[in-house]
């Protein structure tokens, strides 16, 4: 019996002995493809590196922790430098942090401290957005929009007012051009401001390209701007989560660069330590550092394991992995052809009803029935059970079952490594397609 409090309390997964590249490997000589950088879309460089190995080794052999509010550390300045390096203009700080939930949770007091440093104290109010995830502390709990992960804990949770996600599969309407919709779900934040009162609104965060609950949707392009323009209207900060979708995944160093948007804070973490280490980071808009520069002078909000030297050597050391060896340009690359193996072999498939995404972050939505877009049963927890199936195929895919007009929807969010390999490419889809059969026959059994 196992003594870790697992997600299934009861069960026990199998043991992780090794990995390398986009393989696993348990103690029971079972062997995983990995289609999702870890399971999470983390391992962005891949399952073992030893250019990283040896970054870590020799971090620790200087110093491997000193609380920030003493000292800075080396790697912690040189990877702050090169992740502003690749950001939107504006971007001049960063904030470190230990994971996704951190950071996001960072940039909600960021934005917060932000009013309070501009004489605005009123200015406490986020919106965010419904099927959206941003992190499990009550903090961004709070914000987030994935009910399964928030149900429990509800009335515990600040009031944060959520509003339409840009999801175009479900709500463009079917003869709007996709700027027009863009135009017109960005319009949702305007009317969410006005409600609340400009005044009373610090900020609004999303995901670029939401990952945890809708298997991966991107924005429209032109949303973002649309979003943005709002937001300087009514002097609203916009936070950006690029947790999944940042540090090259949609084969873009940050998503926020395709939609052509600089936003106030952009938090990311998975990929930017690569999964070698747990650590996040709010990247901060040269506005807010000054803001609190010139205002108390002081951050009003802390970690201890801010900076960490090991943490940050070895995040820097897979930033650099993913510069040299020119990384994100190959999830550019592999991304489309991924989505041309995709399109080929389910394209046409009746129960896939979409398939979308950005560069290596790729999401398949499932349905009943194509051409209504019904839904499956949701008690029937399809997304749970292709994972299973999956498992059984020898793959590693992330389920989600993001909610569609109050019902449960089914979406598998593929995101493998950027050095994934064509062959790889071949047999994601291959096993894919097995584990799909295998589920549609319980399907159809239920
Ligand atoms: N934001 C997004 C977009 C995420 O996908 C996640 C994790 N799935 C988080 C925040 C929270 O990150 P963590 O689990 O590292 O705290």
């Amino acid at each position: 019996m196992t003594k870790v409090l697992q997600r299934v309390p009861g069960q026990c997964p199998p043991e992780v002995k090794s990995a390398h590249g986009v393989w696993l490997e348990d103690t029971d000589g079972n062997v995983y493809l990995d289609a999702v950088s870890g399971g999470a879309a983390v391992s962005a460089i891949g399952h073992g590196d030893s250019r990283v190995n040896d970054a870590i080794a020799a971090q620790l052999d200087q110093v491997a922790y000193a609380h920030n509010s003493f000292f800075t550390n080396r790697p912690a300045e040189e990877l702050a430098e090169l992740l502003l390096s690749e950001a939107p203009e504006g971007l001049s700080q960063v904030l470190y942090c230990s994971g996704g939930s951190e950071a996001i949770e960072s940039a909600l007091k960021l934005a917060r401290q932000y009013w309070v440093e501009k004489g605005r104290p009123q200015k406490s109010r986020i919106i965010s957005r419904r099927q959206s995830y941003h992190g499990a502390t009550l903090g961004t709990l709070s914000v987030g929009g994935n009910m399964p992960r928030r149900d429990y804990y509800a009335p515990m949770l600040f009031d944060a007012q959520l509003i339409e996600p840009c999801y175009a599969y479900r709500l463009a309407h079917p003869d709007e051009s996709e700027e027009a919709y863009g135009k017109r779900a960005a319009q949702h934040l305007e009317a969410a401001i006005l409600e609340a009162g400009a005044e009373n609104v610090a900020a609004f965060v999303a995901e670029p390209v939401v990952g945890a609950t809708l298997g991966c949707a991107p924005a429209v392009k032109g949303y973002f701007k649309e979003i943005r323009a709002i937001c300087d209207r009514h002097d609203v900060l916009l936070i950006l989560d690029e947790v999944m979708c940042g540090t090259g995944r949609t084969g873009y160093m940050y998503a926020c660069l395709e939609d052509e948007v600089t936003p106030d804070l952009l938090a990311v973490a998975k990929g930017m330590g690569g999964g070698f280490v747990p650590i996040g980071a709010v990247l901060v808009h040269e506005r807010l550092a000054e803001a609190i520069r010139s205002g108390s002078g002081a951050l009003r909000h802390g970690f201890t394991y801010m900076a960490h030297p090991l943490s940050c050597a070895a995040a820097l050391a897979v930033q650099k992995v993913i510069k040299d060896d020119g990384l994100v340009k190959a999830a550019q690359q592999k991304g489309e052809l991924l989505r041309q193996v995709l399109d080929e072999r389910f394209g046409q498939h009746p129960n896939v009803g979409d398939i979308r995404g950005r560069g290596l972050f790729l999401g398949l939505e499932l349905v009943r029935e194509r051409n209504s877009k019904q839904p499956f049963d949701p008690s029937f927890a399809f997304h749970s059970r292709v994972k299973a199936a999956a498992l059984e195929a020898g793959l590693m895919i992330y389920p989600s079952g993001g909610t569609i007009d109050g019902k449960q929807g089914d979406h598998i969010l593929l995101a493998p490594a950027y050095v994934v390999s064509e062959t790889e490419i071949e047999e994601i889809a291959e096993r894919l397609s097995q584990a799909l059969d295998a589920t549609l026959v319980e399907a159809q059994a239920y």
